[in-house]
């Protein structure tokens, strides 16, 4: 079959490959990229095998066993470790990480894969393992009113989107104008700066913009980290407002199978406006390309289609 593999550093080569293994074999109908593709792509991941090594983490197709379409997760969890015990899956420490979606076929266990709901496209259903993210980091948040999200990317977006969706009042702030205009047309408000909120989604992944995130926080707000940073960062933190204004940091990572769950409900009841997230459809010879390209505009995520042959744009 055909397949992007990843020998090194900005080396993606779309190569025959040898048929995947895995408890369930799915043909692959879409898998979107995100910004960890990019730094997979880029440098290498914590969660990414030894090279040559498959990638691509939100992939939707169709089982070859039952014809039954799914969205596959990215990761199933031990079960077993502290965290999994105590009801957060998605801090597991001993994940199994289902990696492959840039190919013709993925093999995955049957625990990671999650029915797509009738008449819910390919390409929406990939975007629910990102949405996932995303509802976790909303449930890691408060009830608040007032919401403000740094960052207009896919994730501040979908963060956008949910939030929205619940009735509260949504600010997203980002540099570029196109991704202001898409918060707006997502039910937010678009804003060059957030000015102070309750309640503060950080989705940069950047120590700036924590510390940024940090400043546009009422006293006695929570602030929802969710961009994470490169590996090893440190950053200085301003005691006063933590212990002062009792501001809460919360860190928000990945999600659970409820969650995914809940993200598939949300992208079939209209919720997220997926199409406004779709970028184009694109084959695999053309990923290295889409990889390398710095987004200056609009907040879209790439489409990898891999029955579609170099060039021929759908
Ligand atoms: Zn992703
Ligand atoms: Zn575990």
């Amino acid at each position: 079959m055909r397949a992007a593999i990843l020998y090194g550093p900005e080396d993606l080569r779309v190569e025959d490959a040898p048929e995947p293994a895995g408890e369930v074999i799915i043909e692959v109908q879409a898998a979107t990229s995100c910004g960890t593709d990019v730094k997979m792509w880029r440098h290498g991941h914590p969660v990414l095998p030894p090279y040559p090594c498959a990638f691509g983490h939100e992939t939707a197709g169709v089982r070859t066993d039952t014809g039954e379409r799914v969205l596959v997760s990215d990761s199933v969890a031990c079960g077993s470790c502290a965290p999994c015990s105590g009801g957060r899956a998605q801090i597991c420490r001993n994940p199994t990480w289902i990696l492959g979606g840039f190919a013709e076929r993925i093999g995955a266990p049957e625990r990671a894969l999650h029915p797509v709901p009738p008449g819910l496209p390919a390409a929406a259903a990939a975007m629910a393992e990102p949405l996932a993210a995303a509802v976790h980091a909303v449930a890691r948040g408060i009830a608040a009113d007032d919401v403000g999200i740094l960052g207009g990317g896919p994730m501040g977006l979908m963060l956008a989107s949910l939030l929205a969706a619940q009735g509260r009042s949504v600010t997203v702030a980002d540099h570029h104008r196109a991704r202001r205009a898409q918060a707006d047309q997502l039910g937010a408000r678009g804003a060059a700066q957030l000015s102070r909120h309750e309640l503060v989604f950080e989705a940069v992944g950047r120590p700036e913009a924590w510390r940024a995130a940090m400043q546009a926080t009422a006293p006695g707000g929570v602030v929802v980290l969710v961009g994470g940073c490169p590996r090893g960062t440190e950053m200085p933190l301003a005691t006063g407002p933590i212990h002062y204004d009792e501001l809460e940091l919360r860190g928000a990572f990945h999600h659970s199978p409820a969650e995914v769950e809940a993200a598939l409900a949300a992208l079939a009841a209209g919720d997220v406006d997926w199409e406004l997230l779709q970028g184009e459809t694109i084959s695999l010879e053309q990923l290295p390309e889409a990889l390398g390209q710095r987004s200056a505009g609009s907040a879209r995520k790439w489409v990898v289609d891999p029955l579609l042959r170099r060039g021929a744009a759908r």
